[in-house]
């Protein structure tokens, strides 16, 4: 049986063993917390720091595969297990690639993949030299997730909210649309496209608020988003599961925002709505098996439970019981014991006949549901 581990223990790495319980592979776990929400799932857990060589190394060595559910990973450890022969999802080169925003978007460029424009700034100096590049997003170079790394520059009155340090300065897109591309790619290249999926978001979280798949979008803007997450993922050159984000602009206009080389937050519904889910289809990649089908079985929608503002502690989630009455709805509680504001504790995902529907009990459950401390 191949050994197979997953770096990161989080919400991800769990929904990964969820559906590795289903083939013949060995799982492992390295994370720091030995609660984390992936640790009691796994056949064997480690505990250890991913960002750190000697603990990625020593984790993977004995292993014939590993992948990640977060960025943060040291890369450095993954190149040297993939020069020993492990399989490694995505390649570390691609992952170096992808984790610093400055690297990432200029990928984009070299590869003419279309994206917002932008300049590079080293520090707060740098970037009080740019208004004339304003309005603006500027986005730290390392480290940012959740929208955390992240400022609008809408003015020159903004420019002091920006970031000291390397960072890369991007022309504000005027958004219609946050569109996901779910995308799998084999070690023979072939690839597996989900339906595009539609996110909205709370303007004032500045998180995912809820998602609808497949997105509804003229024919045209479809092909487009298909090629251009296509050609992001071949010119990645990793076998793997990624996530590519893009923005669909009021002219019609696609631009890349970034790219997770990973399962991610926008796929979940997959695990319902799809025939392989975007977990089902990165163990198909890692273990060899032919992809699987992407087509939906029906319309879906993702609701996130977040930890409600003003609580922290022991997590208590109220209305629970109500939202279970609801048809065609599934839950998905992650097992973390403390919630604080915002946290990602938990989804629900919706299954409907149209997207008038789905947006309904979207909004039913995040009135009814509460994710609050004792
Ligand atoms: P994170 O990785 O932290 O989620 P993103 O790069 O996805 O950060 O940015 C978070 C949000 O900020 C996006 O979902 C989008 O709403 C907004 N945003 C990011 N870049 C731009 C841009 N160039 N123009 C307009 N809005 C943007």
């Amino acid at each position: 049986m191949l050994k197979v581990g997953i770096l990161g223990g989080g919400q991800l790495g769990r929904m990964l063993l969820q559906a590795a319980a289903n083939y013949p592979v060995e799982t492992f776990v390295m994370e720091n917390d030995p609660d984390c929400p992936a640790a009691h799932l796994c056949h064997h857990f480690t505990k250890g720091d991913i960002r750190n060589f000697d603990d990625v190394y020593n984790f993977g060595r004995h292993l014939n595969a590993l992948t990640i559910e977060i960025e943060s990973v040291n890369e450095d450890a993954l190149e040297k297990l993939e020069n020993e022969g492990v399989k490694v999802y995505p390649r570390a080169q691609a992952l170096r690639t992808i984790k610093n925003k400055i690297a990432q978007k200029q990928f984009y460029k070299e590869h003419e993949i279309p994206t917002s424009a932008f300049v590079i700034t080293e520090n707060q100096q740098a970037l009080q030299l740019q208004e004339a590049f304003i309005p603006a997003v500027h986005k730290i170079a390392m480290g940012g997730y959740d929208g955390r790394g992240v400022q609008l520059i809408r003015t020159k009155e903004d420019l002091p909210l920006g970031f000291d340090a390397p960072a890369v300065l991007e022309k504000m897109v005027n958004i219609d649309k946050e569109i996901a591309m779910i995308i799998a790619i084999n070690e023979k290249k072939e690839t597996a496209l989900y339906p595009p999926v539609d996110m909205v978001f709370d303007p004032h979280l500045n998180l995912l608020d809820y998602q609808l798949s497949p997105a509804m979008l003229p024919e045209k803007t479809l092909w487009k988003l298909e090629a251009i997450a296509l050609k992001v993922v071949k010119e990645l050159q990793s076998p793997g599961i990624f996530a590519v984000e893009l923005f669909v602009d009021r002219n019609g206009d696609v631009f890349v925002n970034e790219t997770a080389p990973r399962v991610h937050n926008s796929g979940h519904h997959t695990i319902e709505g799809n025939f392989s889910s975007q977990f089902d289809m990165l163990w198909r990649v890692m273990l060899g098996y032919p992809l699987g089908n992407t087509k939906h079985i029906m319309p879906s929608a993702i609701v996130n439970l977040l930890g409600a503002e003003g609580f922290s502690g022991t997590a208590q989630y109220e209305g629970l019981a109500e939202v279970l009455k609801m048809e065609n709805i599934f839950v998905h509680i992650y097992g973390k014991k403390q919630t604080k504001p915002g946290r990602k504790m938990g989804h629900i995902t919706i299954l409907g006949k149209d997207r008038q529907d789905l947006v309904f009990s979207a909004n039913k459950i995040k009135q009814t549901i509460k994710v609050r401390a004792l």
